[in-house]
């Protein structure tokens, strides 16, 4: 159990959990199960770009509480703003809207990036396009001041998203210069009033084909580091945990981030989070996972079947008692069975019992609360167990029928 401190003052333990929230769901769910005081090992949330505007109210980060409350709630929690341009150069259509509507970007992008859309080009033609005509007129002041209006902890330089090969050196080289631009404004300019109170992170999204190529390691590392940041934080498109190859490059990838972050800045690496995946088995490999889609151990429900070929009224039901992962597109209805009671000990399944006891609307929000307990109370298990985090890893993995991790899991963790 590592303790780091932030400039603003708060801090945050490894193995850490901040999560995404992303929906008006997760928001009354968050709110929900801090009400209860049920949040305690969450250290904070981390909010994308695209989704600021619609959640910041009802999170209430821009309105100042009336009176303050002896214990910490979620908006005393670490919280990060994403500038995302990664959303905004590869997301949908939907995601890059909500982007434009912040009004932190030049106006000539969003019609450029219509036109590419719409033209005749072949995808890497778009994609050199985007480069030539987009990239250029990305600005990294707004999207600093953002985060500096919001209140942010820390500031996150914005970045473009490294997912094509395709003049991948330039690529590189326009990304690095966009995080020095940070930098240099903090050093530099008007912001430079929060160089003593904010962190400065670098979060950057990379391709699966970028980043399990080993060939490109340094170049990743020299990337990460090349502004002096405190925190490193990194998301990959579209990570596929099945892909055994890639997954065990990945932990490849952030064993020697780490030695060679030790050594480029004098034995003091900065911690680094993998943003956006669902396996709390990263904990090993890295300081910090976020998410709020992530499958949160186990689906509330369990699953039965009946037994073929019964034909009296008293059929016996097979009970798979094994943890059910949620897929983040299950997360708002996953397929509750019929007359399946709960396993689950967190509040909400426990009151509810079964699934049938929850009307079908309020199920999205049913089980988000019960993820984010479940969440709390399994980052509480990492980080109060008695053995070391390999072993109740390994026994989490193997509990759960998600053995394919196991095989990959540090027998020494490598930050923690
Ligand atoms: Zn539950």
């Amino acid at each position: 159990m590592t303790v780091f401190s932030l400039k603003s003052g708060k801090t945050y333990t490894s193995p850490s959990l901040f999560v995404n929230p992303q929906t008006n769901d997760d928001v009354k769910a968050l709110w929900a199960i801090d009400a209860r005081n049920k949040l305690t090992n969450i250290d904070g949330i981390y909010v994308a770009l695209s989704d600021y505007k619609q959640l910041s109210t009802k999170l209430g980060f821009s309105t100042k509480p009336l009176f303050t409350e002896n214990r910490i709630t979620v908006r005393d929690k670490i919280f990060f703003v994403d500038p995302s341009l990664d959303k905004l150069l590869g997301g949908t259509e939907e995601v890059k809207q909500k982007m434009f509507a912040t009004g932190k970007f030049d106006r000539r992008i969003q019609k450029t990036m219509k036109d590419i859309k719409f033209s005749n080009l072949t995808t890497s033609e778009k994609s050199l396009r985007i480069m030539d005509e987009v990239y250029p007129r990305l600005q990294v002041r707004p999207l600093i001041e953002i985060q500096t209006n919001a209140n942010a902890d820390v500031i996150i330089a914005p970045c473009i998203s490294l997912t094509s090969k395709t003049k991948m050196v330039e690529r590189f080289t326009i990304a690095q210069q966009m995080l020095q631009d940070a930098r240099i404004l903090l050093e530099t300019s008007s912001l430079k009033r929060y160089k003593e109170i904010k962190d400065l992170m670098n979060i950057v999204t990379f391709s699966r084909s970028i980043i399990s190529d080993e060939r490109n390691f340094h170049r990743i590392f020299d990337l990460l580091l090349c502004n002096n940041p405190n925190f490193v934080g990194i998301k990959i498109d579209r990570i596929v945990e099945s892909d055994t190859i890639a997954q065990i490059t990945l932990f490849k990838f952030f064993r020697q981030f780490y030695e060679y972050a030790k050594h480029k800045t004098g034995n003091k690496p900065p911690p680094i989070h993998f943003i956006n995946v669902n396996e709390l088995g990263y904990v090993g490999y890295c300081n910090a996972v976020s998410n709020i889609v992530c499958p949160i151990g186990h689906s509330p429900s369990y699953f039965f079947s009946r037994k073929k070929g019964g034909s009296t009224t008293t059929t016996p039901v097979e009970i798979d008692t094994s943890m059910k992962y949620y897929h983040p597109i299950n997360m708002d209805y996953p397929k509750f069975k019929l007359q399946n009671p709960f396993p689950c000990a967190c509040t909400d399944c426990k009151i509810r019992q079964s699934a049938d006891y929850v009307p079908y609307k309020e199920r999205p929000l049913h089980n988000r609360k019960h993820w984010l307990e479940v969440k709390d109370e399994e980052i509480r298990e990492f980080r109060e167990t008695p053995i070391r985090l390999d072993i109740a890893l390994r026994d989490k993995f193997a509990r759960a029928n998600r053995t394919q991790l196991i095989a990959y899991l540090p027998t020494d963790p490598v930050l923690v």
